[in-house]
């Protein structure tokens, strides 16, 4: 169950966590706009009501998780997203990182490997009052060649490597981010395609995703 209510408190415990997201130096006001004016309560069960709002992931079920909102804003702050940036995202989740990508006007196709989450996200709360996300049932390492090219394309669980046929997806002068495994932990990585096709490399701070796996489940 979750609670479709979003009271002044929620409102309140929204801001504070913008303005901490501030503090650790994110500085896109798109970015920050889209988290302060998302429920993020409302991709979660009604357990976690009260702390929906503290700068933690949290379970989602199938034993996956709803990113840290640092991490989401990071990851979205990397990819300068504009109004009408075609975004392939891998990994849908809870939907609140496509979300807050649609919010700021991207047009986000989103896959989940997973055929519970994607069964659970037909019933999305806001599928009405975001048009503007397609949901698909899928492996990521392929993405969406039928779709291609992206403006930007997201990887949202850890990638054991650079998968080879997204780089394919992307168009030139677009930026994929993509947390790569490299022990424990994952490297960010903002990979951006030249005209010549190859990819210039930036690399950023050290997170913590789960895995990113091989094929459908379900
Ligand atoms: N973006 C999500 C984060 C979800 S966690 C959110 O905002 O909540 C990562 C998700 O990636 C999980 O749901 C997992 O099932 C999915 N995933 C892992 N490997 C995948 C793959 N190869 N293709 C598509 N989705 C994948």
């Amino acid at each position: 169950m979750t609670n479709f209510l979003d009271t002044y408190r929620h409102k309140g415990l929204r801001k504070q966590l913008t303005n901490t997201l501030k503090e650790k130096g994110i500085t896109d006001e798109n970015v920050l706009n889209a988290i302060n004016h998302i429920p993020r309560h409302f991709f979660l069960d009604s357990a976690f009501d009260e702390i929906a709002y503290e700068d933690r992931a949290f379970p989602i079920g199938d034993g996956q998780t709803i990113s840290q909102p640092y991490t989401v804003a990071y990851q979205t702050q990397l990819l300068k997203i504009k109004k009408n940036d075609k975004v392939l995202e891998i990994g849908t989740g809870s939907v609140y990182q496509a979300t807050v990508l649609a919010e700021m006007g991207a047009w986000v196709f989103t896959i989940e490997r997973q055929k519970n989450l994607f069964e659970k996200n037909k019933k999305f709360y806001f599928r009405n009052k975001y048009p503007n996300i397609k949901f698909f049932y899928g492996d990521g390492f392929e993405g969406l060649p039928t779709f291609a090219p992206f403006d930007k394309i997201i990887i949202t669980a850890a990638a054991p490597f650079i998968p080879p046929k997204l780089l394919v997806q992307l168009k030139v002068g677009g930026s994929m981010v993509i947390p790569v495994d490299e022990g424990d932990a994952q490297r960010m990585l903002r990979l951006t395609k030249q005209a010549d096709g190859s990819m210039e490399e930036e690399s950023f701070d050290l997170f913590s995703f789960v895995p990113m796996l091989k094929g459908k489940n379900g």
